[in-house]
């Protein structure tokens, strides 16, 4: 089978571009991809402030025929491509970078530096691969704009914002994603993957990441001297039985079954030795996949922090203050299982079943969820594409070594990897869902 293979790629070669298979007409684009791929790496953008990215996408699809509309809910795009009668397909790269100082040490990495709105001065590096997303959007728009006689139907591409706030599905949904433009009967992504081998694909039907909320907590007390804690109400000690209880949350309060987590990931107060402060502050992440979880966690934060106050004695006015970042909450990303077990199976017969393998679920957070979280008609898949040479993990493991997670400033997917076999997923699915005659 192998050896027929290498026979037909070599006899594709002489062919015009429609006759090729895809998998050569990836190969043929993979130059050209390369160095848009650098250019995006070298020049990442912060969420919301992903303009020049937006416009290296618009342009692509404008010169592919593609009706493209730009700033749809902030620096959105959307690439709308009708041909013929069938289903409305949408496939989806996220655009922003994070404000992380890139520590790879390679050539072409991001020397851009910014300051935040928050004043903090930070590079900005692509560390959640996002590059590679819009790379391969860029891939599959071109191969399915070269194969038109392949497929009827309407294909809605579009370039997000602001995914790691978590912000961008929901601002291009309020600015009508789905009035201004087709309804997609089907939603695809795929996102790089670290701990992963370079050209595998992932799966996990159902639940495949968490919603993600955010919480600040103010605990109030009643400073003074750190001699005469009698006159005081200590925040320190308050905020630290509340971290303590709220591990109760998830140990006594959640089914074993089901996943939660609550950390506390950042306890601030006071500022010497001998006065006890007024207040502190906490930072939680909140994780789970249930919406009845979920409700769960952060009623019982409110009530937990309330509780232990009232505990300490503080009066009603100097209660902690609990607030749930709502802007930044990300729902759970929910892959439609039938369908997401019916694709796993195509891309088996189309890379071999050593290259799609299906995943647990994680904890981690992303947006793409919104897309087909209020409509349950649309048929939703986000895969896992791997950036690490198999032979990078062997040794990994072999000498005991942790590989960069995405985040790191060491994140070096092999790119060329990561966007060759997304680009390949993404539109052969595509082709297969929105089939001719
Ligand atoms: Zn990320
Ligand atoms: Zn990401």
């Amino acid at each position: 089978m192998r050896i027929l293979w290498t026979g037909v790629a070599a006899l594709a070669l002489t062919m015009p571009a429609a006759a090729q298979s895809l998998g050569d007409q990836v190969q043929q684009q993979m130059p050209s991809l390369m160095t848009i791929y650098k250019d995006l790496h070298a020049n990442p953008e912060l969420s919301f402030m992903e303009v020049r990215s937006a416009g290296i996408l618009a342009a692509e699809a404008r010169k592919l025929g593609f009706d493209v509309t730009e700033k749809v809910g902030g620096t959105g795009v959307v690439a709308v491509m009708k041909n013929g009668p069938g289903p409305v397909v949408l496939v989806r790269a996220d655009m922003d970078g994070l404000p992380v100082t890139e520590q790879t040490g390679l050539p072409g990495a991001s020397k851009v530096r910014v300051t935040t709105k928050e004043g903090v001065e930070t590079g900005v590096m692509h560390a959640c691969g996002h590059d590679t997303h819009m790379t391969s959007w860029i891939g599959t728009a071109r191969l399915m704009a070269a194969n038109k006689d392949k497929w009827s139907g309407t294909l809605v591409m579009i370039g997000q914002p602001a995914e790691e706030r978590g912000a961008g599905a929901r601002m291009m949904l309020e600015d009508g994603l789905y009035t201004r433009f087709p309804k997609p009967q089907y939603a695809l992504a795929f996102h790089d993957a670290a701990q992963f081998p370079a050209g595998a694909i992932g799966y996990t039907p159902g639940y495949a990441l968490a919603n993600v909320d955010s919480v600040d907590i103010l605990v109030k007390g009643v400073g003074g001297h750190g001699a005469y804690p009698q006159a005081t109400k200590d925040p320190i000690v308050l905020a630290s039985r509340i971290v303590t209880a709220l591990q109760t949350l998830v140990s006594r309060e959640i089914s074993p079954l089901d996943s939660a987590v609550v950390t506390v990931g950042s306890f601030h107060a006071g500022a010497k030795h001998n006065i006890i402060p007024d207040e502190a502050r906490l930072q939680l992440t909140v994780r789970s996949y249930t919406d009845e979880v979920r409700n769960h966690l952060l009623d019982g934060i409110a009530r937990v922090a309330k509780g232990e106050a009232i505990a300490a004695g503080l009066p009603d006015d100097k209660l902690p203050v609990v607030s749930v970042e709502k802007d930044e909450f990300t729902p759970s990303t929910f892959n439609t299982p039938d369908f997401t077990e019916d694709m796993a199976a195509f891309l088996t017969t189309r890379f071999g079943d050593k290259r799609v393998i299906k995943m647990p679920p994680v904890m981690g957070g992303e947006d793409f969820g919104r897309f087909s979280r209020d409509d349950k008609d649309i048929k939703s898949l986000i895969i896992w594409v791997g950036g690490v040479p198999q032979a990078e993990l062997d040794a990994a493991k072999k000498e005991g070594r942790t590989l960069p997670s995405l985040h790191s400033p060491f994140w070096a997917p092999d790119a060329p990897a990561v966007i060759s076999t997304a680009t390949e997923a993404l539109t052969s699915m595509a082709i297969k869902l929105m089939p001719k005659g």
